[in-house]
């Protein structure tokens, strides 16, 4: 049997802002500690703040737009800027 070491993963931090103006911004707030979004792409966007993977799977065919992420983990608030995606 081989190894099938293909699926390697590039992690990229979010930028961390201060929390939004309700209504302001699309955001979603994780309940638990499982990425928003598991796509099938090759780039996990993580927690600026303490590094919790909040998208799994970016890249082509997964549009996330101009989004705010609370981290479960450390509860800040993470950008998605459209040039991401
Ligand atoms: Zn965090």
């Amino acid at each position: 049997m081989r190894e099938n070491s293909s699926r390697r993963h590039a992690k990229m931090p979010l930028d961390v802002i201060p929390e939004p103006t309700p209504d302001s911004r699309t955001t979603f707030i994780l309940k638990g500690l499982r990425p928003a979004f598991s796509g099938p792409g090759d780039v996990d966007f993580s927690c600026g703040n303490c590094g919790q993977i909040l998208i799994e799977g970016a890249g082509e065919g997964l549009a996330i737009d101009d989004v705010v992420i609370k981290c479960p983990n450390c509860g800040s608030f993470n950008e998605i800027a459209p040039l991401y995606v």
